[in-house]
């Protein structure tokens, strides 16, 4: 390839945003050229690679803006320690993500500490992974967020920007603050994604205790409704995975300190 047409093809390469067939185009002509390739085979395996890289670049973005801990994965999630839980129905979830087009929901229930937020954000990232947008929030944050944005007139917009994401995950839905005006931007949020696009809440109280969120009797009748229509509940009402790691992590040195007194009785 001569330097000018190299030169000029750079250029062009540049204006139509094809970063990967730019950086791979010199090489690829080479070896096209080398082994006498049919035209179509080059063409072929310069737009592949750019769209594959641009498939990487997409996910990677998504998973930049979706507020998910990096490690917390569905990989290093012991399902052992909840045998509440259906591993393979959480495994279902990851890998068919139809019933995010249904707007369907995931409400996972337990006590602190028992790897609630974990799971949830384990399946973000799978769903990351699977070409899905999603956003994990604490749910306090976000009323305060939709709260703010409704005071400014802009509510309408501000829950139509979290439009884009497939999956919404309010995390620790029991900390809302028991306050009225909070508690209905919770509410239209809810009654605004309902059959249209997924939610999914993690709670430290049963239904039972959502007054609690709502304040308001019918609110609460109407949210858990249109929550528990469509969703998968997962019950985790196990001890707390950190009490019993610190636990465990303790026993070793009891046992020794045991094994000790009783050798020198
Ligand atoms: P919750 O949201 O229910 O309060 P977390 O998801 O924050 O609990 O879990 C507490 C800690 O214990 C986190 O560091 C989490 O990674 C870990 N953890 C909890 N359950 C498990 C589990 N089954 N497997 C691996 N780690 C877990
Ligand atoms: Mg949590």
């Amino acid at each position: 390839m001569s330097a000018a047409l190299e030169g000029r093809l750079g250029l062009i390469l540049t204006d139509l945003r094809l970063p990967t067939i730019k950086r791979l185009a010199l090489d690829l002509c080479a070896q096209s050229d080398r082994e006498g390739w049919p035209g179509n085979r080059l063409l072929e395996a310069l737009f592949e690679h750019e769209i594959n890289e641009r498939e990487v670049r997409r996910i990677e973005r998504h998973r930049n803006e979706s507020g998910l801990t990096p490690d917390k994965q569905l990989s290093n999630f012991d399902f052992a320690a909840v045998p509440s839980v259906s591993k393979a129905q959480v495994m279902a979830l990851a890998a068919g993500t139809e019933w995010l087009d249904r707007g369907a929901s995931v409400l996972l229930f337990g006590p602190p500490g028992v790897g609630k937020s974990h799971l949830i954000s384990g399946l973000g990232h799978a769903l990351i992974d699977a070409g899905r947008r999603v956003l994990f929030v604490r749910c306090s944050e976000l009323v305060q967020r939709l709260q703010t944005a409704r005071r400014d007139l802009r509510l309408a917009q501000e829950l139509a920007k979290l439009d884009r994401f497939d999956l919404l995950v309010l995390d620790d839905i029991s900390y809302v603050r028991r306050d009225q005006a909070e508690t209905s931007v919770l509410f239209e949020l809810i009654a605004e994604r309902y059959e249209r696009k997924s939610i999914a809440i993690t709670a430290n109280t049963p239904f039972s205790q959502w007054g609690e969120v709502f304040v308001d009797a019918a609110m609460t009748v109407a949210a858990v409704d249109r929550l528990v229509h469509h969703s998968t509940i997962l019950e985790m009402n196990v001890e707390s995975y950190r009490r019993r790691a610190a636990q465990a992590a303790q026993a070793p040195a009891k046992r020794a300190l045991a094994a000790t007194t009783i050798e020198s009785i």
